[in-house]
């Protein structure tokens, strides 16, 4: 495999395109060995297939405001890879949704998915629309309008959509309802859905959970456990909310969150009450961050900061992408951290996870240490299937479970010489090796 080349040729067909062609370049370079020792992945050009979409749909969504305003944003939905089963990822809405991010999240969703062990294809899509600030009533006509374009290519056999940044519980149900109207047919074509109208119990917390899962059994294999631990979170959305509640079950104490605005430092821990308060914060749809440290004293707001300045054992990024640069890992290396697990997806420079890796630090990618958000719509959609709700224990059971299976991959492809699991190499191995060979199973298609 020449990889310069096929990098450059990318470059032509896509300039510009920054995150998609940083997480092709990744996956890449882990998987050159293995692609090298098997010439017929070459042959039957599996390379070149993996790395483009297989489509791409774009469309305007215009929407009135309350004052009776049209805008327009834009609307995507990155179908890229569907050999493993119907492609499956999150919606993202957010200013700086483009294609490239969309292209690079879409990308990284094929390797996840495949090592979650279920039948599910990646994919991915979004809006550059802000919901932040917007009244519900302006939330609901933008996914109702979004949804008047997308529907026409989803559905449970084909493609099946979910929540990711600025698309929680509330923009499933609008979107939901919407194709429900236009289809007459109810059944699971979203993820993230109501409890009460095909939810499965565990899936909001579920990646959150599913990543200090993860890292349990990363700081496992150095003898360690979370007890007593300092842990440092950024973001405090979705994935960052379960994450800290998991990480206090398990006796550690979360010291930071944060926002675009900066993070929140709380060297007293945030559990309990704090949790409770920041999730009141965040459902007002405002800035969610700053207002922490004026109800507890012993907190301090440190504005336009990132957290990894902060001493600490354990850090799960859980905001967005390249959210931690080469002088955060520094940072936290010369702080003597142990592991750090990416909630996000790509929260890491590359030049932060060489830091990492030079240093010998567990370090843990976004498409293994998050792959249990994914998972666990993959288990609702079992049970939509299956017209069937599983308890809470069970599919808690089922997602560690599903963690577990994907740490032990990535020791068994990602173990080197001298010791070090290099999870990044492990995780785009395994998850690249099961969707090649259904490709080719499948033909050239
Ligand atoms: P949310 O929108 O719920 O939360 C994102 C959090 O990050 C918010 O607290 C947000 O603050 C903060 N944030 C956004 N941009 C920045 C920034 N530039 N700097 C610092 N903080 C920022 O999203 P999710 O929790 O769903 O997703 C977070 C990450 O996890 C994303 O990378 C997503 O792709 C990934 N992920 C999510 C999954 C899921 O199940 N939801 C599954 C797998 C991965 P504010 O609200 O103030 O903007």
């Amino acid at each position: 495999m020449n990889l310069e080349k096929l990098m450059n040729d990318l470059e032509k067909k896509h300039p510009g395109e920054v995150e998609y062609l940083q997480a092709v370049r990744e996956v890449l370079e882990s998987i050159e060995e293995v692609v090298n020792e098997n010439p017929h992945f070459e042959t039957a050009g599996i390379v070149e297939r993996i790395i483009e979409p297989d489509r791409v749909l774009s469309f305007k969504v215009p929407w009135m405001d309350d004052q009776g305003k049209v805008h327009v944003n834009l609307g995507y939905r990155v179908q890229f890879n569907n050999a493993l089963g119907p492609y499956k990822g999150g919606l993202r809405f957010h200013p700086s949704v483009n294609l490239s991010i969309l292209k690079f999240l879409g990308f990284e969703q094929i390797f996840k998915n495949s090592l979650t062990t279920l039948p599910i294809g990646g994919g991915k899509g979004g809006s550059d629309f802000n919901p932040k600030g917007k009244s519900d009533t302006e939330i609901m006509r933008f996914c109702q309008s979004f949804m008047l374009e997308l529907w026409k290519i989803i559905g449970p056999e084909m493609d099946v959509p979910a929540g990711d940044i600025g698309v929680g519980g509330k923009e499933i149900g609008y979107l939901y309802g919407m194709y429900k109207k236009l289809t007459h047919e109810h059944h699971g074509v979203l993820t993230g859905k109501g409890l009460n109208w095909g939810g499965s119990l565990i899936r909001p917390e579920a990646t959150g959970f599913g990543a200090v899962y993860f890292a349990k059994e990363m700081l496992a294999t150095k003898g360690e456990t979370f007890v007593g631990k300092t842990v440092c979170l950024s973001g405090f959305g979705n994935v960052a909310w379960g994450a800290a509640m998991k990480v206090n079950e398990l006796g550690g104490k979360v010291v930071t969150l944060s926002g675009p605005d900066g993070f929140i430092h709380d060297p007293e821990g945030i559990s309990g009450d704090k949790i409770e308060y920041m999730l009141e914060l965040r459902a007002s749809n405002q800035d969610i961050v700053a207002p922490y440290a004026m109800e507890f004293s012993e907190a301090r707001f440190h504005a336009g900061k990132h957290p990894w300045e902060i001493k600490c054992d354990v850090a799960i990024p859980c905001a967005t992408q390249n959210e931690l640069n080469e002088a955060d890992a520094k940072n936290l290396v010369a702080n003597g951290v142990l592991c750090v697990a990416e909630g996000a997806n790509m929260p890491s420079t590359p030049e932060a996870i060489e830091v990492f890796h030079e240093n010998k630090v567990l370090f843990g990618p976004g498409k293994a240490v998050n792959a249990g958000g994914v998972a666990t719509s993959g288990l609702e959609m079992s049970q939509n299937a299956m017209k069937l709700n599983w308890r809470r224990e069970e599919v808690d059971e089922r997602l560690q479970h599903i963690m577990i299976s994907i740490h032990d991959t990535c020791v068994k492809h990602g173990t080197e010489p001298d010791g070090h699991i290099n999870y990044v190499k492990g995780a785009n191995v395994a998850g690249f090796l099961k969707v090649a060979n259904a490709m080719l199973d499948q033909g050239v298609i």
